[in-house]
């Protein structure tokens, strides 16, 4: 039996009410198919400074370093001691911490709007077609943002010059190509490659490496687009896309063009990946391969609903479910959390953030109630 170490980090406002609800899902999937899962919890952000006087606690990232996964929920109360500078507030001292920490390069967003709810999305229903079903692959550690040289110079009387610089390399290229072409693999097998080689030397190359990597993956289907097209296709005709593969700057813009189509930010999951690598905490009966990823809700704290059971839970479940695909490889598993969700939709569940009261059949649901019913539906 596979035994998986998740760290668990609910974080603040309303991490630890959706956490609670995902931890409740994983446990009846867990108890379902005969996986063993060892969860254990740690403070993180205004959590951590209260607990350890830091938002990233060293034990919290020991527990990071020797887990497999970390399930996160959100970080961040901006209305909490503005004397506290913002090296050491939770976005940069954790977020940004573990980001860098873990070398993630690649964040996975998946976008589904489920048939329910075509009327929280701002698309008119006519175009969206069979519905959205979008996973959008963004290159997170290259590109404009961060390639160098990168500055401001003063060029005297008044004017400035103010420098970024897109770089990328092969590899860079080639390890985010196998993230997307393995996640289309899973999925209707279409990938689109969004770039600008019509403009960009950074665009040619990534086309020719895309193409070529493309070849160790013939049972899906590449084509190529250039990112302008990407975004006027998205508000046109959304159901045409599976995978779209972008680098980071083009993937930043589009995830969150292709958020907005998902209905509510609360049903949001995503997922940031490293490369595979040996836990310390590994036992032998763990998987052969396990790929170190991090798993968090879209949105952040939400402190005007926080501790009121108010909250959505389905972005922090969801997360869950591409925790178990992503790095376990348990794809049966995720797919029936994910099938458990549309369920507990269909039934007519409603936390406040997706409720319309003109929907026949449908009922306000609090955060624990949607966990309850989703888990019921596992
Ligand atoms: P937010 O995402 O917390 O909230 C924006 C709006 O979306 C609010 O009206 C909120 O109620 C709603 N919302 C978000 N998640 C929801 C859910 N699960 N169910 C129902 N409604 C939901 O963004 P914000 O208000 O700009 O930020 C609040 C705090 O969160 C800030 O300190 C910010 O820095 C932090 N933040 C953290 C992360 C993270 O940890 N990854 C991400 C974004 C923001």
């Amino acid at each position: 039996m596979k035994t998986l170490n998740i760290a668990a980090l609910a974080g603040d406002g309303i991490g630890p009410e959706v956490m609670r609800e995902a931890v409740k899902v994983l446990r009846v999937t867990e108890k379902k198919f005969g996986f063993t899962l060892n969860i254990t919890e740690a403070p993180v952000g205004w959590a951590g400074i209260d607990a350890a006087g830091k938002a990233l606690p060293d034990a919290t990232l020991a527990l990071c370093k020797k887990s497999d996964a970390i399930l996160f929920g959100s970080v961040g109360l901006p209305d909490r001691d503005p004397t506290i500078p913002k090296e050491e507030r939770p976005e940069r001292a954790a977020l940004l911490r573990i980001r860098k920490e873990f070398g993630l390069f690649a964040n996975l967003r998946p976008v589904k709007l489920p048939k329910a709810l075509a009327h929280s999305c701002p698309l008119a229903k006519e175009r969206q077609g069979d519905g959205i079903d979008i996973l959008v692959v963004r290159e997170l550690t290259g590109g404009m943002y961060f390639g160098q040289p990168k500055k401001t110079e003063d060029l005297g009387g008044g004017n400035f010059r103010a420098i970024d610089t897109m770089v990328y390399t092969t590899p860079e290229i080639e390890r985010i190509a196998h993230v997307a072409f393995k996640a289309a693999q899973l999925r209707r097998k279409k990938l689109t490659s969004i770039d600008k080689a019509n403009v960009l030397e950074n665009g040619i190359l990534w086309r020719e490496v895309v193409t070529r990597v493309g070849k160790n993956y013939p049972d899906v289907t590449l084509d190529h687009m250039f990112v302008d097209n990407a975004a006027m296709q998205l508000v046109l005709k959304p159901a045409q896309f599976d995978v779209m593969l972008c680098e980071n700057m083009f993937g930043d813009i589009l995830s969150d063009e292709a958020a907005a189509l998902g209905g509510s930010l609360g049903m949001l999951p995503s997922a940031s990946l490293g490369l595979p690598r040996k836990s310390e905490g590994s036992t032998e009966s763990r998987p052969t391969e396990t790929v170190f990823g991090f798993y968090e809700p879209a949105g952040g704290t939400a402190p005007d609903i926080a501790g009121k059971n108010l909250a959505n839970p389905i972005a922090q479940i969801l997360s869950g479910a591409l925790m178990l695909r992503y790095s376990f490889g348990l794809n049966d598993e995720a797919a029936a959390i994910e099938n458990a969700v549309a369920k507990a939709i269909e039934e007519g569940n409603r936390t406040g953030d997706i409720f319309n009261p003109n929907e026949t059949g449908a009922r306000k649901t609090g955060t624990r109630e949607m966990g309850d019913a989703i888990a019921a539906a596992v």
